[in-house]
Protein backbone atom coordinates (compact mmCIF):
# COMPACT_ATOMS: atom_id res chain seq x y z
CA UNK A 1 0.00 0.00 0.00
CA UNK A 2 1.26 3.41 -0.52
CA UNK A 3 1.88 5.95 2.08
CA UNK A 4 -0.79 7.95 3.20
CA UNK A 5 -1.16 11.66 2.20
CA UNK A 6 -1.36 14.00 5.74
CA UNK A 7 -3.37 17.06 6.00
CA UNK A 8 -4.32 19.26 8.87
CA UNK A 9 -7.00 21.49 8.41
CA UNK A 10 -6.27 24.59 10.52
CA UNK A 11 -3.04 26.19 11.43
CA UNK A 12 -3.98 28.17 14.87
CA UNK A 13 -2.14 27.64 18.35
CA UNK A 14 -3.33 23.61 18.70
CA UNK A 15 -3.20 23.36 14.74
CA UNK A 16 0.21 24.52 14.63
CA UNK A 17 1.88 22.53 17.76
CA UNK A 18 0.05 19.01 16.36
CA UNK A 19 1.82 19.95 13.24
CA UNK A 20 5.26 19.31 14.94
CA UNK A 21 4.20 16.17 16.22
CA UNK A 22 2.65 15.28 12.60
CA UNK A 23 5.76 16.33 11.10
CA UNK A 24 8.22 14.63 12.75
CA UNK A 25 5.84 10.90 12.99
CA UNK A 26 5.53 10.73 9.14
CA UNK A 27 9.02 11.55 8.73
CA UNK A 28 9.69 8.39 11.18
CA UNK A 29 7.50 6.24 9.34
CA UNK A 30 7.89 6.51 5.42
CA UNK A 31 6.18 3.14 4.90
CA UNK A 32 2.52 4.20 6.10
CA UNK A 33 3.17 8.03 5.74
CA UNK A 34 4.21 10.58 2.92
CA UNK A 35 6.82 12.62 4.59
CA UNK A 36 5.01 15.61 2.73
CA UNK A 37 2.17 17.01 5.65
CA UNK A 38 -0.02 19.97 4.29
CA UNK A 39 -1.41 22.30 6.57
CA UNK A 40 -4.59 24.83 5.33
CA UNK A 41 -4.06 28.09 6.32
CA UNK A 42 -6.42 30.96 6.46
CA UNK A 43 -4.52 33.66 5.45
CA UNK A 44 -3.80 36.64 7.04
CA UNK A 45 -1.42 39.35 6.73
CA UNK A 46 0.92 39.38 9.75
CA UNK A 47 3.45 42.48 10.48
CA UNK A 48 3.20 43.33 6.70
CA UNK A 49 3.88 39.63 5.67
CA UNK A 50 1.78 36.97 4.18
CA UNK A 51 1.43 34.24 7.07
CA UNK A 52 1.46 31.44 4.99
CA UNK A 53 4.89 32.65 2.99
CA UNK A 54 5.89 33.03 6.46
CA UNK A 55 5.83 29.46 7.56
CA UNK A 56 7.00 28.23 4.50
CA UNK A 57 10.26 30.09 4.35
CA UNK A 58 10.97 30.54 8.04
CA UNK A 59 9.32 27.62 9.37
CA UNK A 60 7.31 29.51 12.35
CA UNK A 61 3.69 30.47 12.60
CA UNK A 62 4.54 33.75 13.99
CA UNK A 63 1.31 35.07 14.85
CA UNK A 64 -0.25 31.25 16.61
CA UNK A 65 2.94 29.86 17.38
CA UNK A 66 5.61 31.99 17.85
CA UNK A 67 9.20 30.81 18.63
CA UNK A 68 8.69 27.36 17.60
CA UNK A 69 9.91 26.02 14.30
CA UNK A 70 7.54 23.65 12.81
CA UNK A 71 9.15 20.90 10.61
CA UNK A 72 9.93 21.99 7.05
CA UNK A 73 8.51 18.76 5.91
CA UNK A 74 4.44 20.43 7.04
CA UNK A 75 3.97 23.18 3.85
CA UNK A 76 1.08 25.68 4.11
CA UNK A 77 -1.37 25.96 1.27
CA UNK A 78 -4.07 28.63 1.60
CA UNK A 79 -6.60 26.80 -1.39
CA UNK A 80 -8.89 24.44 1.02
CA UNK A 81 -9.49 22.20 -1.78
CA UNK A 82 -6.26 22.10 -2.75
CA UNK A 83 -4.73 21.23 0.63
CA UNK A 84 -6.67 17.72 1.11
CA UNK A 85 -6.15 17.20 -2.94
CA UNK A 86 -5.42 13.19 -2.78
CA UNK A 87 -4.89 13.13 0.86
CA UNK A 88 -6.16 9.86 3.00
CA UNK A 89 -5.95 10.83 6.11
CA UNK A 90 -7.81 14.85 7.25
CA UNK A 91 -6.73 16.04 10.59
CA UNK A 92 -9.53 18.73 11.46
CA UNK A 93 -8.34 21.20 14.28
CA UNK A 94 -10.01 24.38 13.81
CA UNK A 95 -12.14 26.33 16.46
CA UNK A 96 -15.66 24.98 16.26
CA UNK A 97 -17.03 27.81 14.85
CA UNK A 98 -15.84 27.18 11.25
CA UNK A 99 -16.38 23.65 10.51
CA UNK A 100 -19.70 23.64 9.20
CA UNK A 101 -18.20 26.48 6.40
CA UNK A 102 -14.90 24.79 5.99
CA UNK A 103 -16.76 21.14 5.47
CA UNK A 104 -19.15 22.32 2.94
CA UNK A 105 -16.50 23.84 0.53
CA UNK A 106 -15.19 20.33 0.81
CA UNK A 107 -18.39 18.57 -0.47
CA UNK A 108 -17.67 16.14 -3.19
CA UNK A 109 -14.05 16.55 -2.82
CA UNK A 110 -13.39 13.39 -0.43
CA UNK A 111 -13.05 10.23 -0.93
CA UNK A 112 -15.59 7.85 1.28
CA UNK A 113 -12.60 5.73 2.66
CA UNK A 114 -10.49 9.09 3.81
CA UNK A 115 -10.00 8.66 7.69
CA UNK A 116 -10.54 11.64 9.76
CA UNK A 117 -9.93 13.00 13.06
CA UNK A 118 -10.89 15.89 14.55
CA UNK A 119 -9.15 17.91 17.73
CA UNK A 120 -11.57 20.01 17.93
CA UNK A 121 -13.44 20.99 21.59
CA UNK A 122 -16.88 21.65 21.04
CA UNK A 123 -20.14 21.10 20.05
CA UNK A 124 -22.14 21.90 16.83
CA UNK A 125 -23.55 25.79 16.73
CA UNK A 126 -25.95 24.39 14.01
CA UNK A 127 -28.43 22.49 16.02
CA UNK A 128 -29.75 24.89 18.51
CA UNK A 129 -31.84 22.92 20.98
CA UNK A 130 -30.51 19.42 20.11
CA UNK A 131 -26.91 18.08 20.32
CA UNK A 132 -24.57 17.09 17.55
CA UNK A 133 -20.96 16.28 18.16
CA UNK A 134 -18.25 18.17 15.37
CA UNK A 135 -17.31 14.76 14.81
CA UNK A 136 -21.12 13.82 13.88
CA UNK A 137 -21.14 17.30 11.57
CA UNK A 138 -17.79 16.31 9.38
CA UNK A 139 -19.66 13.33 9.07
CA UNK A 140 -22.73 13.98 8.38
CA UNK A 141 -21.67 16.55 5.53
CA UNK A 142 -18.71 14.96 4.04
CA UNK A 143 -20.22 11.22 4.71
CA UNK A 144 -16.24 9.93 5.94
CA UNK A 145 -15.64 8.20 9.41
CA UNK A 146 -13.92 10.76 11.61
CA UNK A 147 -11.94 9.71 15.19
CA UNK A 148 -11.39 12.21 17.57
CA UNK A 149 -8.51 13.01 19.57
CA UNK A 150 -8.70 14.87 23.10
CA UNK A 151 -6.67 14.96 25.84
CA UNK A 152 -4.81 17.56 28.68
CA UNK A 153 -2.88 18.96 25.60
CA UNK A 154 -2.13 22.51 26.64
CA UNK A 155 -0.83 23.69 22.93
CA UNK A 156 2.29 25.82 24.27
CA UNK A 157 3.54 22.64 26.87
CA UNK A 158 2.95 20.24 23.69
CA UNK A 159 4.75 22.34 21.89
CA UNK A 160 7.85 22.97 24.33
CA UNK A 161 7.91 18.43 24.60
CA UNK A 162 6.77 18.31 27.89
CA UNK A 163 5.43 14.90 28.75
CA UNK A 164 1.61 14.59 28.22
CA UNK A 165 -0.90 12.31 27.27
CA UNK A 166 -3.99 12.03 25.09
CA UNK A 167 -6.93 9.49 24.05
CA UNK A 168 -7.79 9.20 20.81
CA UNK A 169 -11.38 7.99 20.47
CA UNK A 170 -12.42 5.14 17.28
CA UNK A 171 -15.64 4.00 16.55
CA UNK A 172 -13.67 1.56 14.38
CA UNK A 173 -10.73 0.57 17.05
CA UNK A 174 -9.15 -1.77 14.91
CA UNK A 175 -9.47 -0.45 11.60
CA UNK A 176 -8.63 3.19 12.35
CA UNK A 177 -6.76 2.83 15.97
CA UNK A 178 -3.54 1.43 14.69
CA UNK A 179 -2.47 4.49 11.90
CA UNK A 180 -3.80 7.02 14.33
CA UNK A 181 -2.12 5.92 17.22
CA UNK A 182 1.24 5.94 14.59
CA UNK A 183 0.55 9.28 13.88
CA UNK A 184 0.43 11.23 16.93
CA UNK A 185 1.98 9.08 19.25
CA UNK A 186 5.43 10.31 20.31
CA UNK A 187 8.17 9.76 23.41
CA UNK A 188 6.91 13.04 25.20
CA UNK A 189 3.01 12.70 23.44
CA UNK A 190 1.69 9.36 24.70
CA UNK A 191 -1.79 8.13 23.16
CA UNK A 192 -4.25 5.48 24.43
CA UNK A 193 -6.94 4.32 22.14
CA UNK A 194 -10.22 4.04 23.31
CA UNK A 195 -13.62 2.39 21.44
CA UNK A 196 -16.08 5.18 23.68
CA UNK A 197 -15.53 8.44 21.03
CA UNK A 198 -18.71 10.28 22.21
CA UNK A 199 -17.76 10.29 25.68
CA UNK A 200 -14.01 11.11 24.57
CA UNK A 201 -15.21 14.18 22.84
CA UNK A 202 -17.95 15.25 24.86
CA UNK A 203 -15.37 15.42 27.76
CA UNK A 204 -13.00 17.61 25.19
CA UNK A 205 -15.97 20.09 24.33
CA UNK A 206 -17.38 20.59 27.83
CA UNK A 207 -14.64 20.88 30.15
CA UNK A 208 -14.09 23.65 28.17
CA UNK A 209 -17.55 25.48 30.08
CA UNK A 210 -16.10 23.95 33.00
CA UNK A 211 -13.07 25.89 32.70
CA UNK A 212 -14.95 29.31 32.62
CA UNK A 213 -16.39 28.08 35.80
CA UNK A 214 -12.77 28.11 37.25
CA UNK A 215 -12.10 31.09 35.52
CA UNK A 216 -15.22 32.89 37.44
CA UNK A 217 -14.43 31.81 40.66
CA UNK A 218 -10.58 33.04 40.23
CA UNK A 219 -11.53 36.21 39.37
CA UNK A 220 -13.62 36.55 42.43
CA UNK A 221 -10.66 35.60 44.41
CA UNK A 222 -11.67 31.88 45.60
CA UNK A 223 -9.22 29.78 46.20
CA UNK A 224 -7.53 26.34 45.14
CA UNK A 225 -10.29 24.45 47.34
CA UNK A 226 -13.35 26.26 45.45
CA UNK A 227 -11.64 25.34 41.79
CA UNK A 228 -11.16 21.38 43.33
CA UNK A 229 -15.06 21.99 43.89
CA UNK A 230 -15.82 23.42 40.52
CA UNK A 231 -13.88 20.78 38.84
CA UNK A 232 -15.51 17.93 40.91
CA UNK A 233 -18.88 18.75 40.32
CA UNK A 234 -18.00 19.87 36.69
CA UNK A 235 -16.75 15.97 36.52
CA UNK A 236 -20.52 14.88 37.77
CA UNK A 237 -22.28 16.98 35.06
CA UNK A 238 -20.30 15.72 32.26
CA UNK A 239 -20.94 12.31 33.19
CA UNK A 240 -24.60 13.00 33.83
CA UNK A 241 -24.64 14.92 30.66
CA UNK A 242 -22.96 11.85 28.66
CA UNK A 243 -25.18 9.56 29.88
CA UNK A 244 -28.50 11.34 29.20
CA UNK A 245 -27.43 11.88 25.60
CA UNK A 246 -25.46 8.37 25.14
CA UNK A 247 -26.51 6.20 27.57
CA UNK A 248 -24.54 3.50 27.91
CA UNK A 249 -20.84 4.99 28.17
CA UNK A 250 -18.03 3.64 29.91
CA UNK A 251 -17.03 5.11 32.99
CA UNK A 252 -13.16 4.30 32.30
CA UNK A 253 -13.16 6.49 30.04
CA UNK A 254 -13.88 9.99 32.55
CA UNK A 255 -10.07 8.47 33.54
CA UNK A 256 -8.42 8.62 30.31
CA UNK A 257 -6.38 11.74 29.42
CA UNK A 258 -9.30 13.58 27.95
CA UNK A 259 -11.43 13.23 30.91
CA UNK A 260 -10.24 14.52 34.57
CA UNK A 261 -6.93 15.03 33.17
CA UNK A 262 -7.77 18.13 31.11
CA UNK A 263 -10.23 19.23 33.44
CA UNK A 264 -7.36 20.20 35.45
CA UNK A 265 -5.28 21.42 33.04
CA UNK A 266 -7.92 23.41 31.86
CA UNK A 267 -8.88 24.95 34.73
CA UNK A 268 -5.58 25.86 35.73
CA UNK A 269 -3.59 26.61 32.74
CA UNK A 270 -6.41 27.36 30.24
CA UNK A 271 -7.36 30.56 27.57
CA UNK A 272 -10.97 29.89 28.65
CA UNK A 273 -9.92 30.05 32.25
CA UNK A 274 -7.86 33.25 31.67
CA UNK A 275 -10.53 35.18 29.46
CA UNK A 276 -13.37 34.29 32.26
CA UNK A 277 -11.12 35.48 35.42
CA UNK A 278 -10.55 38.54 33.24
CA UNK A 279 -14.06 39.21 32.22
CA UNK A 280 -14.83 39.61 36.27
CA UNK A 281 -12.15 41.52 37.50
CA UNK A 282 -12.22 43.76 34.20
CA UNK A 283 -16.28 44.07 34.25
CA UNK A 284 -15.40 44.33 30.11
CA UNK A 285 -17.22 41.72 27.83
CA UNK A 286 -16.32 38.36 26.90
CA UNK A 287 -15.34 39.83 23.59
CA UNK A 288 -13.65 42.89 24.37
CA UNK A 289 -11.28 40.25 27.16
CA UNK A 290 -10.78 37.19 24.46
CA UNK A 291 -9.46 40.20 21.72
CA UNK A 292 -6.97 41.63 24.42
CA UNK A 293 -5.85 38.50 25.81
CA UNK A 294 -5.68 36.00 22.49
CA UNK A 295 -4.31 37.78 19.88
CA UNK A 296 -6.89 35.84 17.73
CA UNK A 297 -7.11 32.75 19.40
CA UNK A 298 -10.37 31.31 20.44
CA UNK A 299 -12.05 30.43 23.63
CA UNK A 300 -14.22 28.05 22.95
CA UNK A 301 -16.56 27.77 26.73
CA UNK A 302 -18.72 30.33 26.23
CA UNK A 303 -20.06 29.53 23.00
CA UNK A 304 -20.10 26.09 24.01
CA UNK A 305 -22.06 26.73 27.24
CA UNK A 306 -24.24 28.58 25.49
CA UNK A 307 -25.09 25.70 22.93
CA UNK A 308 -25.09 23.62 25.80
CA UNK A 309 -27.92 25.20 27.28
CA UNK A 310 -30.05 25.67 24.64
CA UNK A 311 -30.06 21.95 24.86
CA UNK A 312 -30.79 21.78 28.16
CA UNK A 313 -33.53 24.15 28.36
CA UNK A 314 -34.87 22.39 25.32
CA UNK A 315 -35.29 19.16 27.12
CA UNK A 316 -36.14 20.88 30.61
CA UNK A 317 -32.93 19.83 32.20
CA UNK A 318 -31.01 22.94 33.14
CA UNK A 319 -32.01 22.64 36.79
CA UNK A 320 -30.47 19.10 36.71
CA UNK A 321 -26.66 21.04 35.41
CA UNK A 322 -26.59 24.28 37.59
CA UNK A 323 -22.87 24.75 36.95
CA UNK A 324 -23.42 24.19 33.11
CA UNK A 325 -26.46 26.36 33.19
CA UNK A 326 -24.59 29.40 35.32
CA UNK A 327 -21.54 29.35 33.05
CA UNK A 328 -24.08 30.23 30.15
CA UNK A 329 -26.20 32.77 32.09
CA UNK A 330 -22.81 34.59 33.44
CA UNK A 331 -21.23 34.28 29.92
CA UNK A 332 -24.71 36.29 28.58
CA UNK A 333 -24.88 38.99 31.42
CA UNK A 334 -27.78 37.31 32.60
CA UNK A 335 -26.31 36.32 36.18
CA UNK A 336 -23.73 37.81 38.20
CA UNK A 337 -20.73 35.84 38.22
CA UNK A 338 -20.88 36.34 42.42
CA UNK A 339 -23.96 34.08 41.99
CA UNK A 340 -22.14 31.42 40.71
CA UNK A 341 -21.16 29.72 44.34
CA UNK A 342 -24.70 30.47 45.00
CA UNK A 343 -25.27 27.95 42.38
CA UNK A 344 -22.95 25.47 43.85
CA UNK A 345 -24.27 25.81 47.05
CA UNK A 346 -27.36 24.33 45.92
CA UNK A 347 -25.88 21.26 43.95
CA UNK A 348 -28.34 17.97 43.46
CA UNK A 349 -24.72 16.48 44.64
CA UNK A 350 -25.31 17.88 47.55
CA UNK A 351 -29.04 16.82 48.50
P1 LIG B 1 -6.95 29.15 17.81
O1 LIG B 1 -7.72 29.38 19.05
O2 LIG B 1 -5.51 29.48 17.81
O3 LIG B 1 -7.74 29.94 16.66
C1 LIG B 1 -7.13 30.62 15.66
C2 LIG B 1 -7.31 29.89 14.36
O4 LIG B 1 -8.61 30.19 13.79
C3 LIG B 1 -6.28 30.38 13.34
O5 LIG B 1 -5.74 29.29 12.63
C4 LIG B 1 -7.11 31.23 12.41
O6 LIG B 1 -6.60 31.26 11.12
C5 LIG B 1 -8.42 30.50 12.42
N1 LIG B 1 -9.50 31.32 11.90
C6 LIG B 1 -9.82 32.58 12.23
N2 LIG B 1 -10.87 33.00 11.48
C7 LIG B 1 -11.21 31.95 10.69
C8 LIG B 1 -12.24 31.73 9.73
N3 LIG B 1 -13.12 32.69 9.42
N4 LIG B 1 -12.30 30.53 9.12
C9 LIG B 1 -11.44 29.56 9.45
N5 LIG B 1 -10.45 29.69 10.35
C10 LIG B 1 -10.35 30.88 10.97
O7 LIG B 1 -7.12 27.62 17.33
P2 LIG B 1 -6.53 26.33 18.03
O8 LIG B 1 -5.90 26.64 19.35
O9 LIG B 1 -5.71 25.61 17.02
O10 LIG B 1 -7.84 25.50 18.40
C11 LIG B 1 -8.51 24.66 17.49
C12 LIG B 1 -9.29 23.64 18.29
O11 LIG B 1 -8.39 22.87 19.09
C13 LIG B 1 -10.31 24.25 19.26
O12 LIG B 1 -11.48 23.46 19.26
C14 LIG B 1 -9.63 24.12 20.62
O13 LIG B 1 -10.56 23.98 21.68
C15 LIG B 1 -8.84 22.84 20.43
N6 LIG B 1 -7.67 22.72 21.31
C16 LIG B 1 -6.87 23.79 21.56
C17 LIG B 1 -5.77 23.63 22.39
C18 LIG B 1 -4.85 24.77 22.71
O14 LIG B 1 -4.15 24.70 23.73
N7 LIG B 1 -4.82 25.82 21.90
C19 LIG B 1 -5.48 22.37 22.92
C20 LIG B 1 -6.31 21.31 22.62
C21 LIG B 1 -7.41 21.49 21.81
P1 LIG C 1 -8.10 26.30 26.36
O1 LIG C 1 -8.78 26.37 25.04
O2 LIG C 1 -8.95 26.72 27.52
O3 LIG C 1 -6.76 26.97 26.36
O4 LIG C 1 -7.77 24.75 26.62
C1 LIG C 1 -6.84 24.13 25.84
C2 LIG C 1 -7.00 22.66 25.98
O5 LIG C 1 -7.92 22.11 25.42
C3 LIG C 1 -6.05 21.95 26.83
O6 LIG C 1 -6.24 20.57 26.78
Amino acid sequence: MSPKKVTIIGSGNWGSAIARIVGSTTKSFPDEFDSQVRMWVFEEIVNGEKLSEVINTRHENIKYLPGKTLPSNVVAVTDLVESCEGSNVLVFVVPHQFVKGICEKLVGKIPADTQAISLIKGVSTEKKGGLKLISEEIKEILKIEVSVLMGANLAPEVANDNFCEATIGCKRKAEDGPLLKKLFHTDNFRINVVEDAHTVELCGALKNVVACAAGFTDGLGYGDNTKAAVIRLGLMETTKFVEHYYPGSNLQTFFESCGIADLITTCYGGRNRKVCEAFVKTGKTMAEVEKELLNGQSAQGPLTAEEVYLMMQKTGLDAKFPLFTAVHKICAGEMKPAELVDCLRNHPEHM
